[in-house]
């Protein structure tokens, strides 16, 4: 048995992208328009009161990333390492707290602004009820994090392997279990050099297609997390799902299994 993403699709594609500001518009735009899904990870601080701004309003941050998922990235884009672990805390929580407050949902995820952390921050992060947060240290590969607290994406959008990545990606290996591409950036990136055909020509590449799962950072990672919490009996022969989330399996013979919230599943005989 291998477990495949939902509805039995084979691969997941997710994006994240860093700051708020204005060009986020024209990229949630895109991904609509492509039917693809990000994470917009947002400062607090830093939302405008009115649109004259480089950065969105805190006013528009509910109807403009409905669909994608908002995140934490620091109320004031503080380097984490720097700070006291008090100015941690408020830092994380306090952006936490506006951001639930904004869209009226829950907020789990983040990013590390400048990209810097520490297994002190990955453990405070933790007591702070974050889920994940990504790093900007890009893989090239398609293997899900060992630790969501240390998320690393498969490659920023100006990477150069950009297209080649995509490809590979399309025809990712069997070996793979839950195979994901994750790309990040800043709207900004291309707002400033108008290079909008960068990501205007990978979502097309990528999207419509029936095998990837198109999610929000957190729809991934909260799926892989249900997937790593199944409980199995000491035999192996009866798995057990103690989460609020469907899981799906491919058996050997081909079918696909649903093994629903709370369910107990008999995986076969001795
Ligand atoms: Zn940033």
């Amino acid at each position: 048995m291998r477990f495949v993403y939902p509805q039995g699709r084979k691969k997941a594609l997710t994006f994240s992208y860093d700051d708020g500001q204005k060009y986020d518009r024209r990229l949630v735009e895109i991904f609509d328009r492509y039917g693809v899904k990000g994470t917009f990870h947002l400062n607090s601080g830093s939302l405008a009161k009115d649109e004259n701004s480089i950065y969105v309003t805190a006013a528009e941050v509910k109807d403009l990333y409905r669909g994608h998922e908002v995140a934490v990235h620091g109320v004031q884009h503080r380097n984490l390492p720097t700070l006291s672990r008090q100015q941690q805390v408020t830092e994380v929580l306090e952006d936490r707290k506006a951001l639930e407050s904004l869209t009226g949902d829950l907020v789990f995820g983040m990013s590390y602004a400048f990209g810097s952390y520490s297994p002190q921050i990955m453990e405070t992060l933790r007591t702070l009820g974050i889920h994940y947060s990504r790093t900007v240290n890009s893989t090239g590969g398609f293997f899900p994090p060992a630790d969501f607290l240390a998320w690393h994406p498969t490659c920023h959008h100006g990477d150069a392997r950009l297209t080649e990545l995509g490809e590979g990606f399309l025809h990712v290996a069997d070996y793979i279990e839950l195979p994901l591409m994750y790309v990040w950036g800043h709207s900004y990136e291309f707002g400033q050099s108008d290079s909008w055909q960068v990501i205007e020509d990978f979502a097309a590449r990528m999207s419509g297609r029936q095998e990837i799962w198109y999610a929000t950072n957190g729809e991934i990672c909260g799926y892989i997390t249900a997937v790593r919490s199944l409980e199995y009996s000491a035999d192996g022969y009866t798995v057990w799902n103690p989460t609020a989330v469907s899981v799906w399996a491919r058996t050997d013979d081909g079918s696909l299994l649903e093994i629903r919230p709370g369910e107990r599943k008999k995986l076969g005989e001795h």
